[in-house]
C-alpha cells in the first residue's frame, strides 16, 4: 500500500475529544462529512477515544477503516477531555485546526462559518453558543459567571470560553500547552502567545445521546484552574517579582515590629518577654525569608521549564528573509519519519 494519500497533508484537521459517545460518533461523522466535502478543502477528522468503556472504539474503528481520512487515537484509561484534545492537537496536520464535541450539541454545519471568519485575518475564532441549550441553573448561571470571572481575569473578554467548538491557526495550537482542565482557557492561552481572537455565535443543541461527563464540581475545578493561568500569565517568566514583594511586605511589617519592640524596650524599660511585637517582628522576618526563597527557587524552576523544554519566551507573527523555525522542525520532523534507503 502506497501512503501517499494517508500522508499527504490536509488543509484542516478536525479534533474530536471522545468519551462515551457511542450512539451520536456515527451521526457526529455524518454530519462532519456533510459539512466538509462542500468546502472543497482537503480534511482529517481525529477521534480521540477517551478511555471509553462503551462501544466507541468499535465505532471509530469502522470509520477508521471505511475511510482514510478519519484517524483515530484510543487512550489507555480516561485522561479527560483536556488531554483527548491535547493528543489531537498534537497529531493533528492541517494549517487549520477545529475541535468539536462528539455528542452533536455543536452543529458541523457551522464550520464554514469558522473559516471564513478566521480568513478575515483572525488566528482563533472562539465559537459562542448564543442560545445555549443546558440546565438553566446548574449549568448556564455558573458558566456564565464563570465565563466573566475568566474573561476579567485573563483580559479576553469571550462570552463562551466552555464552547469546544472553535477555530485555529496550527501554529497557535504549536505554541499552546494543555494541563489539567484548561482546554477552556485555549483563547487566553492564545492571547499569551499573541494569538487575534474572534468570536462567532454558532448553534447549540440539547444532548440527544449519552450523558454529560460534567457536574457542578466543575465550576471549582474551572475557579482553580484560573489561578493557575492567572498566575503564569501575570509571573511565568518573573516569578521573584510576585514572592518578592511579599518579602519585602514582610520584612516591612519585620522591621517595624522589631523597631517597635527596641523603642519599648529602651525608652519604656517595657521587656521582650512583656509585649507581643518581638515575636511578631521575628514571625515577619521568618516569613519574609521564606517567600524570598520561594521566589528564587521559583526562579530556577522556571529557569529549568523553558530552557529544558527550549520554551520560547516570545511569539513571532511573521518571518521575513527568514526560515520560520517550525518550518525547521517539520524538516527534521520528516527527515526522521523518512524510512532508510532499503539495500
Ligand atoms: N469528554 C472526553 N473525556 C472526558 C469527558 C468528556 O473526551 O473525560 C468529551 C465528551 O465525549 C464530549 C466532550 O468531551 O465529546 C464534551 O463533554 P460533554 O458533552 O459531556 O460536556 P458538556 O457539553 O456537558 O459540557
Ligand atoms: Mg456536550
Amino acid at each position: 500500500m502506497t501512503a501517499t494519500s494517508t500522508n499527504s497533508i490536509p488543509e484542516l484537521s478536525i479534533v474530536v475529544p471522545v468519551y462515551n459517545e457511542e450512539e451520536s460518533v456515527p451521526h457526529l461523522h455524518e454530519a462532519l462529512v456533510a459539512a466538509l466535502e462542500p468546502t472543497g478543502r482537503s480534511w482529517e477528522v481525529l477521534y480521540v477515544d477517551d478511555g471509553s468503556v462503551d462501544g466507541s472504539y468499535a465505532v471509530l474503528e469502522q470509520l477508521a477503516e471505511s475511510d482514510e481520512r478519519v484517524k483515530v487515537i484510543q487512550f489507555r484509561r480516561n485522561f479527560g477531555q483536556t488531554a483527548a484534545m491535547a493528543a489531537g492537537f498534537e497529531h493533528a496536520r492541517g494549517q487549520v485546526v477545529l475541535p468539536i464535541d462528539a455528542d452533536l450539541q455543536n452543529d458541523p454545519a457551522d464550520i464554514p462559518r469558522l473559516l471564513a471568519k478566521l480568513e478575515e485575518g483572525y488566528d482563533v475564532v472562539a465559537g459562542w453558543r448564543e442560545n445555549r441549550k443546558d440546565a438553566a441553573l446548574t449549568v448556564n448561571l455558573p458558566s456564565r459567571i464563570g465565563n466573566s470571572v475568566i474573561g476579567r481575569v485573563t483580559g479576553v473578554r469571550l462570552h463562551d470560553y466552555g464552547c469546544t467548538l472553535k477555530a485555529f491557526r496550527r501554529e497557535i495550537v504549536e505554541d499552546i500547552h494543555l494541563y489539567g482542565e484548561m482546554h477552556r482557557f485555549l483563547p487566553a492561552f492564545a492571547h499569551q502567545a499573541g494569538a487575534r481572537i474572534a468570536e462567532l455565535p454558532v448553534t447549540h443543541y440539547p444532548r440527544r445521546w449519552g450523558s454529560s461527563k460534567y457536574n457542578l464540581s466543575k465550576t471549582f475545578r474551572v475557579l482553580l484552574d484560573l489561578l493557575t493561568v492567572h498566575f503564569l500569565a501575570a509571573y511565568g517568566t518573573k516569578p521573584l517579582y510576585f514572592f518578592g514583594r511579599f518579602a519585602f511586605l514582610a520584612a516591612g511589617l519585620a522591621t517595624a515590629a522589631i523597631t517597635w519592640t527596641a523603642v519599648q524596650k529602651l525608652f519604656f524599660g517595657v521587656f521582650v518577654k512583656d509585649q507581643p511585637m518581638f515575636l511578631i517582628g521575628i514571625f515577619f522576618a521568618i516569613a519574609g525569608l521564606q517567600f524570598l526563597l520561594f521566589g528564587v527557587l521559583a526562579e530556577l524552576n522556571m529557569r529549568t521549564y523553558y530552557e529544558s523544554q527550549r520554551k520560547p519566551i516570545y511569539f513571532v507573527r511573521n518571518w521575513l528573509n527568514l526560515a520560520a523555525p517550525s518550518t525547521a522542525r517539520e524538516d527534521a520532523r520528516a527527515r526522521s519519519v523518512t524510512p532508510p534507503p532499503e539495500g
